[in-house]
């Protein structure tokens, strides 16, 4: 097939080729569109590209966290555990790469700074940093929510006389910590899957905690010929459940609410739900994430599992969290995480009593003690769900600059598109339930969208479509009348952009579920692509659209 990655104009650019920009080059090229992806790393994967740290794995079952769109490509993968590792993934996206010829529609190491609608001509242009431009009709951002890198500034960084490593930089050679005395900065999902290996190799390993996090063994296991042949032949039935299910896998709460069942009906819950691993715990219960009384057993439930697992009750106080009701964060998933803290080798500072005063080039001091260290890894996390598209100048009609639209917090209609950026799509992003569910199938969703909407687009003759400014307003009310109905406002996460200081504090997805939004966006498109405006033209307004057909 010809290279088209110098092409200057194409229909769509799809921008990141992580797994929902790789799904996007497929499914836009099958409708005969032709597509040029722009990438800023120098390979596939997106999140798998990038987080290569020791330790790095999927928290969603593997056989739910793949494609779905092709049973073919089901049927042929064999994942080797229950919870891939990064490498194994990395593997098979490489592997989608390959098998639908995508690289052959990706510019690699471009990375996107402006896009810019020109209303005379009706199209976009999509500029890089080298300053090479594409001209397209619609631009496609599947620049990830969890992409833009957050390094915090720590006064004396730059003078550390070590290594310095980020988890979501991670160098693609292996890092040798051997005999090293390693310093790790941060307890999100990250540093749970990195600390414990990093204690294996290191010298000594000092955790620094500013906030105790909830996290749940993975039950992993490698799989077998047996495990392999039993899900492969439930893929169709795993797959429905987990396009209804709120979470995007094919799992469910208890039929009723916490208070409602005795207390062994309820323990007996929270071992299931337990066993299942990490993220799923937060629903065991349907009301567990809608009220503290709700709430409450399953923390108890937790801090009982993890204090029988630390042998020192001091550490265990630091370790648990107190500060926000469980799963109002994502739950961690570890692998030996808790157990971690019982080595000679680690030791954990609680910046909470002993704040960072700042970096020197021997190590860390907090008050009066120098934490002395060879490598220092920021598991620091991200400018989440907005920090992608903040950092790619984006100017929609009339000059509007998506920046400043979104200056207060991020506005999107359904998480599918912005008002006054027409035939502009965002994939997984503020608004949708995308980082509240299983990502892959979530980014299927989306992609299919896009895609059926442009067909219908070119069905009815048309050029364009955005989201009315009266939809979009009533959608972000929604997504925060629902957020403040549960327990999920209540954390400092990044969620609600709580991680990055001076962003706004806006809950950006929709916490209605995976399977209900999916109704939701089926409804829309029934109902004539309900709050979306079509357009003959640039500046040509027919108003709202005709039902789809077919
Ligand atoms: P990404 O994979 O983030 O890809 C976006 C791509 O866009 C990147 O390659 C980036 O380089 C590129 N890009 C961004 N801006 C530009 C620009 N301006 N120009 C050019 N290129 C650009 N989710 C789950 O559901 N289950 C999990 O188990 C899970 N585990 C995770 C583990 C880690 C370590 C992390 C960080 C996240 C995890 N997630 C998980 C969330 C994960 O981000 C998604 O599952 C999924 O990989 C996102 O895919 P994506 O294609 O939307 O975005
Ligand atoms: P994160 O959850 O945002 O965690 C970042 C950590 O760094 C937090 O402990 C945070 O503390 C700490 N931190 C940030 N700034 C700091 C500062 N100035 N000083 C001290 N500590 C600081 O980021 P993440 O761990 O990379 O995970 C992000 C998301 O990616 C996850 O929630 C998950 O969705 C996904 N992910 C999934 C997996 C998986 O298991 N498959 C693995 C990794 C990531 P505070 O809490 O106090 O801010």
């Amino acid at each position: 097939m010809p290279d088209d990655t110098t092409a200057g104009s194409v229909d769509v650019v799809v921008v990141g080729a992580g797994i929902a920009g790789l799904y996007a080059i497929h499914r836009l090229r099958e409708q005969g569109l032709s597509v040029l992806c722009v990438e800023a790393g120098s390979g596939v994967g997106g999140t798998w590209f990038w987080n290569r740290y020791p330790g790095a794995r999927c928290d969603v079952e593997s056989i739910d966290y793949s494609y779905s769109f092709d049973p073919e490509l089901e049927q042929e993968w064999e994942w080797s555990e229950r919870y891939a590792t990064q490498p194994e993934i990395l593997r098979y996206l490489n592997h989608v790469a390959d098998r639908y010829d995508l690289r052959r529609s990706i510019r690699f190491e471009g990375r996107v700074a402006r896009a810019v609608l020109d209303e005379s001509s009706g199209r976009w242009t999509v500029v890089l940093d080298t300053g090479d431009e594409i001209d397209c009709r619609f631009v496609v951002f599947a620049t990830g929510s969890l992409s833009a890198v957050r390094t915090p500034a720590i006064p004396g960084l730059a003078d550390f006389a070590g290594r310095v490593l980020h988890t979501a930089r991670w160098p693609h050679e292996p890092v040798d910590l051997a005999g090293r005395r390693v310093g790790v900065i941060g307890t999100g999902s990250s540093g749970i899957q990195l600390i414990p290996i990093v204690a294996e190799q290191a010298a000594h390993l000092t955790v620094f905690q500013r906030s105790a996090n909830y996290s749940i063994p993975a039950p992993n296991r490698p799989h077998t010929d047996e495990s392999r042949a039993e899900y492969r032949a439930a893929y169709p039935e795993r797959r429905k459940l987990s396009r209804e299910s709120g979470g995007g896998s094919p799992h469910f709460p208890h039929p009723r609410n916490t208070l409602d069942v005795d207390e062994a009906e309820r323990r007996r819950t929270y071992e299931k739900q337990w066993a299942l691993g990490g993220v799923l715990f937060s629903k065991a219960f349907p009301d567990q994430l809608h009220s503290e009384e709700a709430n409450a057993p399953a923390r108890a439930f937790f801090e009982e599992k993890v204090r029988a697992v630390i042998d020192d009750p001091a550490v265990a106080d630091r370790l648990i969290p107190r500060d926000h009701p469980i799963g109002s964060k994502r739950i961690c998933t570890d692998s030996g995480y808790y157990a971690t803290f019982n080595r000679e080798n680690v030791s954990l500072v609680d910046l909470r009593e002993t704040p960072i005063d700042e970096i020197l080039p021997a190590g860390i001091r907090t008050g009066e003690v120098l934490h002395e260290l060879d490598d220092l890894v920021f598991a620091t996390g991200f400018d989440a769900l907005t920090g992608a598209l903040a950092a790619i100048d984006i100017r929609g009609r009339d000059g509007r600059e998506l920046r400043a639209e979104w200056a207060d917090g991020p506005k999107t209609y359904l998480g599918l598109g912005v008002a006054g950026f027409p035939n502009m799509f965002v994939i997984t992003g503020p608004g949708s339930p995308g980082v509240l569910s299983n990502m892959v199938l979530a980014g299927e969703h989306h992609v299919d969208w896009v895609a059926e909407t442009i067909d219908h687009l070119d069905a009815q003759g048309l050029w364009g479509i955005e989201p009315s400014a009266e939809a979009q307003e009533s959608w972000v009310q929604h997504c925060a009348e629902l957020a403040e109905g549960t327990l999920m406002v209540r954390a400092n996460s990044w969620y609600v952009g709580a991680n990055v200081p001076g962003k706004p504090r806006v809950f950006m997805p929709y916490v209605g579920g995976f399977g209900r939004y999916r109704e939701v966006v089926s409804t829309v498109v029934e109902k004539g692509y309900d709050g979306f405006e079509m357009r003959a033209g640039p500046g040509v307004e027919i108003g709202p659209a005709q039902p789809a057909v077919g």
